[in-house]
């Protein structure tokens, strides 16, 4: 904490050129990649802006050749260069990225935007910047990565595949909301998906392993030259059907699992959810995470556990994305924060739940586009009221 407070300091000067110059990740990565400047200044500028004096995207394009910009800003590129990996580590995310069909008992979707990755980053970019791994194919409109990139997720790492068609999903709810049919599964460019994780995202610090398949999950966390300060592994009955070796292997390398009760007891073999949790700490993680969707979740570590309730919702729209939405807030919070203490967690748990809310509203990520800060603080806060009472022991 003390060094970003001496760093911001040391970064006044710069504060005098730029009157925008205001708490902003938002040109990190992109801006340095998205010019081919030939200025070592310019791109040594970029660079600084993005990680360092936090100039607006938008200002910082209109500088990024100007000799004062570039001068100034190289004052602190080498201070920056020097406290760069120990103050600036990423969240990767790795995560489908779909064409969903969905069908409620209250209306039908077309084909709309979905995929593990997407409600991730949709979720988790809330909070912090995201490196995404993903694939999809030429049909995949560009419109919705230049969203996400607006977002200030990076798509280094999602390869498009030009001649192939992008994952398709599609889904029946039953009346309760809480079940659902899945009626089509077209891997698609998943099929032989490879994933490569850019040089760039080797700072990864916080690693959100989306639902894929386990191979995939296994290949990126052995791509990573230093092993994350956590990874959080999401992933569903279909993977434990079709692929459960490989899911244990990913299982052993995992410090948080996420399933939904009835993964839990199918991955354990046991009913009772204290026993499969007990069973599953055993693969590996440390920390599991039951999400029990209307009736919250709750939180294993050791012999200690936490519930989070979800918030009574009058209607629920569309379920589909729930579980990643809850893991993006999950992750997001973890990653702005950097405190991966079980108290720590319990509060991402509630940021987690508090997105899941807003994603049941509406169809597919319809409903986390058009939240901000200030909705999310609002459900928080309406968690809180929820969940805390006094209780006069007698
Ligand atoms: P959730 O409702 O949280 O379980 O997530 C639904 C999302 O998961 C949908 O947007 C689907 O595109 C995606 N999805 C469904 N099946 C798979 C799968 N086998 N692999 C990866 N993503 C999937």
């Amino acid at each position: 904490m003390q060094s970003i407070k001496n760093l911001w300091l040391s970064l006044q000067p710069v504060s005098s050129v730029c009157p925008k110059n205001r708490a902003c990740p938002a040109c990190s990565g992109r801006a340095l990649r998205s010019k081919s400047s030939t200025a070592v200044g310019a791109k040594a500028a970029n660079r600084v802006c993005g990680l360092y004096t936090a100039i607006p995207h938008a200002t910082l394009r209109s500088n990024l050749l100007s000799e004062r910009f570039c001068t100034i800003s190289l004052q602190c590129f080498s201070f920056a260069a020097v406290n760069q990996k120990k103050i600036f580590m990423s969240l990767v995310v790795v995560g489908s990225m779909a064409f969903d069909a969905i069908e409620t008992p209250f209306g039908k979707s077309d084909k709309i935007i979905g995929g593990a990755g997407t409600y991730i980053a949709w979720c988790a970019s809330n909070f912090t910047p995201v490196k995404q791994i993903s694939v999809v194919g030429g049909d995949f409109p560009q419109a919705e990565l230049d969203a996400l990139t607006a977002r200030n997720v990076t798509l280094e790492g999602v390869q498009i595949k030009k001649d192939e068609k992008t994952f398709f999903w599609s889904g029946k709810y039953h009346l309760d909301m809480n079940t659902r049919d899945t009626l089509v599964t077209e891997l698609n460019v998943l099929g032989d998906f490879q994933p490569v994780v850019p040089e760039s995202y080797q700072d990864c610090e916080f690693l959100m392993l989306g639902n894929l398949a386990p191979s995939v999950q296994l290949s990126v966390i052995e791509q990573l030259k230093t092993k994350p300060k956590l990874v959080v592994l999401d992933t569903m009955n279909f993977w434990m059907d079709i692929a459960l070796d490989d899911l244990k292997k990913v299982l052993a390398k995992t410090d948080v699992l996420m399933v939904n009760d009835s993964e839990a007891r199918q991955l354990s073999g046991d009913y009772s959810l204290v026993r499969a949790a007990k069973k599953i700490m055993q693969m590996g993680p440390k920390y599991l995470i039951i999400k029990k969707g209307e009736h919250g979740a709750l939180l294993f570590h050791e012999n200690s556990v936490f519930y989070a309730p979800a918030l009574p919702l009058e209607e629920v729209f569309d379920p589909t994305g729930a579980g990643d939405t809850f893991a993006g807030g999950f992750i997001g919070h973890i990653a702005k924060t950097k405190d991966i203490s079980f108290e720590n967690m319990k509060t991402a748990i509630i940021v987690g739940s508090a997105l899941a809310s807003y994603c049941v509203e509406k169809f597919g990520t319809e409903r986390l586009r058009e939240i901000k800060k200030a909705d999310i603080e609002t459900r928080l806060n309406e968690f809180v009221q929820l969940a805390s009472f006094d209780i006069a022991l007698v």
